[in-house]
């Protein structure tokens, strides 16, 4: 399974907390702080690396203040050894 990250910008994201209601994982929650525009930014709570980088929550931020960071892992060839 792929593995991933967000990043949230507090500096564009408006607190509408969207974002906390797509992702399958329920890793996203508001802060308890107040961000420099005065809104209480998401944040991601990911402490057992659960996100998958499905960006679910990006797609539906409007503000576009989500930044998703996914990584696939290649497929490896085993090489025949020769006779
Ligand atoms: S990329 Fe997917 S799994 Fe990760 S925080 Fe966003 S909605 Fe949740
Ligand atoms: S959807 Fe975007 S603007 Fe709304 S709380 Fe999430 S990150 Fe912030």
């Amino acid at each position: 399974m792929a593995r991933g990250t967000i990043e949230i910008d507090e500096m564009r994201c408006k607190g509408c907390a969207l974002c906390t209601t797509v992702c399958p994982k329920h890793l996203i929650q508001m802060a308890s702080h107040f961000s420099p525009r005065g809104y209480r930014p998401a944040v991601l709570v990911d402490p057992d690396g659960q996100c998958t980088g499905c960006v679910l929550c990006a797609t539906i931020c409007p503000d576009v203040a989500i930044t998703v960071y996914r990584e696939v892992k290649a497929k490896t060839t085993v090489q025949p050894v020769p006779a």
